[in-house]
């Protein structure tokens, strides 16, 4: 019998008003049923929303130290419980548990983050123009947050989002993919041992179209924040405009590895395996792309595809497993209709090209490793996010050709540069349009504590991780405190008439 799992609404585990529920299974071996889920509607967002209204009255109150208390026990539990969780996460959504306990640290990393936040939420304070007045401004929390996630790091999104959220004294409903629900829950179990009060967090499980579209057009919910495809945030940008509220959209990548003719390419060999095939290329930041110097394009080329011939797909639980599979069946379907399209447009097949078989790989969403060769920068492989392991190769003849041909996508997420010349390095830095760069590491690799995101199609100018997140779940108060006992006008009475 499958575990049942619940929605969390208002301090209480209950079903979805529908009745409805729907099955996550594990992608690796379809005959196991994780979980079944509450199938909500709108209905129970609104339930959500009004029990985090309600709960914003108190919470924003708690001084932010003590709310970064919180954050430190989560924290600890995460860490206590990495290994189960990543065990749990591996089992729903198919990544290798070397990824998945990457996965659970980072989530880790950013609940110490927003712990030490609480200590500073700095504001400013700036002098007066006028005497005996005192000018500061300080950081407000905004209200109800809306969270939506994809499956890809089904721990560590939903982190990089809930614990800032929460650290600055708003409230959250949350939805994470139906891919990646009992993950999602694990969190949220986290939250409420650590002290986080009923009310600041909900979760509600189902589609997106039912309860993330009822989540952004709901009045009272005061900002998103989603990650996902690039075409879902346009219409979430689209409906939350109508009402002005904030969004942060944290969408698709297109992103290339560059290695120059001086590159040192065991290195280059290791890091563009790890960026294109690390979570079966379903990362926003996983190398798409290999553009690779004329010069060592014959040589490099060649140890690429025969290196990956070597990477075993399988169980992600499996000792000797290298690569997971893929989400779901209908992710598998779209790897392999771009691989066909990229076949069509002339991309030589240098090595897989199909679903995979063979022994414990019959009732699992694998896809072999497929390298497509001879791609030029006008084909659709160069251009359109796969997400699965798929990796397009480039020949270019020069360092500037090589960007142009990087910078050629309506994305700008993450990129990397294998070379060994300093000026070269500077030079890619400067004009690679990009949210993150590289320089001799893969196109992967985010640290919590850093700035994340891209430009372009990638996202609204927003960044997630570090410092700067921070700036997303709060608003700026201006504050002017005059002391002088008298009516002072800025401008005015400061001013020789
Ligand atoms: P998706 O856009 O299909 O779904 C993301 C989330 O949005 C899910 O929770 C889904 O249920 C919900 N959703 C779907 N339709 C919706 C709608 N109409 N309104 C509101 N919510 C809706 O993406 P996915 O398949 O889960 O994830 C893969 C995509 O996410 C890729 O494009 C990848 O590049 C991107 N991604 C981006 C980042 C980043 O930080 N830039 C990180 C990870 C993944």
């Amino acid at each position: 019998m499958a575990k049942k799992f619940q929605n969390y609404i208002d301090g209480r585990w209950i079903d979805s008003k529908s009745g409805r529920t729907f099955e996550n299974r594990n992608p690796a071996n379809w005959d196991e049923v994780i979980g079944t889920f509450p199938l909500s509607t709108k209905e129970d967002v609104n339930e959500a929303v009004k029990a985090a209204k309600k709960a914003f009255d108190s919470w924003r109150l708690v001084p932010a130290p003590k709310r970064g208390d919180v954050m430190r026990k989560v924290g600890d539990i995460l860490t206590a419980r990495k290994e189960e969780i990543a065990r749990q996460m591996t089992r729903e959504m198919g990544k290798v548990v070397l990824e998945t306990r990457g996965d659970v640290q980072e989530g880790i990393d950013t609940a110490y983050y927003a712990s030490s936040e609480g200590r500073r939420l700095f504001g400013h304070t700036v002098p007066s123009e006028l005497p005996n007045k005192f000018n500061m401004a300080i950081r407000v929390p905004i209200g109800v947050a809306a969270i939506i996630t994809p499956w890809n790091f089904p721990m560590a999104i939903p982190t990089w989002k809930i614990f800032p959220a929460l650290l600055c004294g708003n409230t959250v409903v949350f939805k994470a993919a139906s891919d990646t629900p009992a993950t999602a829950t694990t969190l949220v179990e986290i939250l409420l041992e650590a002290g986080v009060p009923p009310g600041v967090i909900n979760i509600v499980h189902g589609g997106g179209t039912e309860v993330g579209i009822a989540m952004v057009e709901h009045p009272d919910v005061d900002l998103v924040s989603f990650t996902g495809s690039t075409s879902v945030g346009k219409k979430i940008s689209e409906i939350a405009s109508k009402s002005l509220k904030r969004v942060s959209l944290e969408l698709g990548g297109k992103n290339a590895q560059i290695v120059m003719d001086d590159a040192n390419l065991d290195l280059a060999l290791e890091g563009v395996l790890w960026g294109a095939f690390g979570t079966t290329g379903q990362r926003c930041t996983a190398t798409s792309r290999l553009i690779v110097h004329e010069k060592v394009y014959d040589k490099f080329v060649p140890m690429v595809a025969g290196s990956a011939k070597k990477l075993r797909l399988g169980d992600g639980l499996k000792d000797n497993t290298d690569v997971g599979p893929c989400i779901n069946e209908k992710q598998r379907e779209t790897v392999d209709e771009y691989v066909k399209i990229g076949v069509r447009e002339g991309a030589k097949l240098l090595t897989g090209g199909k679903a995979a078989s063979g022994d414990g790989l019959s009732k699992g969403w694998f896809y072999e490793l497929t390298i497509l060769g001879d791609v030029t920068r006008t084909m659709r492989v160069a251009r359109e996010e796969i997400f699965g392991p798929v990796l397009s190769v480039i020949k270019v003849k020069t360092l500037e050709e090589a960007i142009d041909v990087c910078n050629d996508t309506m994305y700008g997420l993450s990129s990397s540069v294998y070379t060994q010349n300093i000026n070269n390095a500077y030079q890619a830095i400067r004009d690679i349009k990009a949210g993150i760069t590289y320089i001799n590491s893969p196109t992967i690799g985010a640290e919590a504590h850093m700035p994340f995101g891209g430009v372009k199609e990638t996202g609204n100018g927003h960044r997630e991780g570090g410092w700067t997140v921070y700036d997303f779940f709060t608003e700026w108060k201006t504050v002017y405190v005059d002391y002088s006992g008298k009516l002072q006008r800025a401008q005015i009475d400061n001013v020789e008439k």
